[in-house]
């Protein structure tokens, strides 16, 4: 074996994480809340603990893959003793000041505290494509790298704990509001009879085309300098805007997930800020 892992929860998520670790080699200790979960496990080669102080004992490095940052408090707070010493990565999703609060108390305690964020799906778990971000305590990840390495790449973000989610979680807000594009896409093309298996396909095509572009409008937020604009302008984009959510509604489809642009461009205009670069709305978001 190349070492105990102690796993608790078997949700979809910690089952697959169990799985491949099991498969490339590692013992493991598995703890669910309901304990017919842990069945399948223990038919794989898996030891069940019947509570959590057994689980983390059973291992130099115990994995949290529960629901949200409530079940984690719940479940580990009364074995903070029995985790002293040893390494906790804690994979569940939680918001990033939830993950330092984690790791604030973790090091109140002498736990050595990791937190991971998992892009992937369960079924990607240890195949091509699988990404895990992590962030806290950088010798914890130095000492799990070998075993975290088997569920995907595994990538340190910074030994700021809540920066691991911050990233899969801005990573997410890009991905709703491409995807809520491409509905709304869809709800257009609709109405004229194309159906929404059309629509994806233009839509694949059309944004992979111009996806490059948030290189160059990255590179000029980096360089600060939007006026005169080294893209297309406010007084470009702000009607060009206007007119898709007109459109949107002569079809009779709601414009409610392209209304925050318009507002902010409006406000750019407003504040005598047209002939600045369009991506400076990125300057409006900071909330005042
Ligand atoms: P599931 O709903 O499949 O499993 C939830 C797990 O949490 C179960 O083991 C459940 O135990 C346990 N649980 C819930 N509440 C408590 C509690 N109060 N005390 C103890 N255990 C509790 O979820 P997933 O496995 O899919 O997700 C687990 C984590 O992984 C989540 O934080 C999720 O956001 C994250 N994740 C999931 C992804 C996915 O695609 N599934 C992708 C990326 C991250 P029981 O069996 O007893 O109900």
């Amino acid at each position: 074996s190349k070492g105990t892992i102690s796993i608790l929860g078997l949700g979809a998520m910690g089952s697959a994480i169990a799985a491949r670790l099991r498969e490339t080699g590692y013992t493991t200790t598995v703890w669910n809340r309901t304990p017919a979960k842990t069945e399948p496990h223990v038919k794989a080669g898996a030891t069940a603990a019947a509570t959590v102080s057994e689980a983390v004992q059973a291992g130099d490095i115990t994995l949290a893959v529960l629901l949200d940052h409530a079940s984690i408090h719940q479940n580990l707070e009364p074995v903070a003793a029995e985790l002293k010493g040893k390494i906790l990565v804690n994979l569940t999703t939680t918001t990033p000041n939830e993950a330092r609060a984690t790791a604030a108390w973790a090091a109140e305690h002498g736990i050595t505290y990791l937190d991971g964020a998992i892009m992937a799906v369960p079924q990607m778990i240890g195949r091509p494509g699988s990404r895990l971000l992590y962030s806290g305590d950088e010798n914890a990840y130095a000492i799990a790298k070998p075993a975290l390495e088997t569920l995907g790449t595994a990538e340190f973000e910074g030994t700021d704990a809540g920066i691991a989610e911050l990233k899969d979680m801005a990573l997410l807000t890009a991905m709703y509001q491409m995807f809520g594009g491409m509905l709304q896409a869809a709800a257009m093309m609709r109405t004229v009879g194309v159906p929404a298996t059309q629509t994806a396909k233009d839509v694949i095509d059309w944004l992979s085309a111009v996806l490059p572009l948030s290189g160059d409008f990255a590179a000029v937020v980096e360089s600060g300098r939007y006026d005169p604009a080294p893209g297309q302008d406010v007084n470009f984009t702000r009607p060009a805007v206007a007119s898709l959510i007109t459109a949107s509604r002569e079809q009779g489809i709601s414009a409610d997930l392209l209304e925050p642009t318009k507002k902010l461009l409006d406000e750019l205009a407003a504040t005598g800020r047209g002939t600045a670069d369009w991506v400076s709305i990125i300057e409006q978001l900071t909330i005042r």
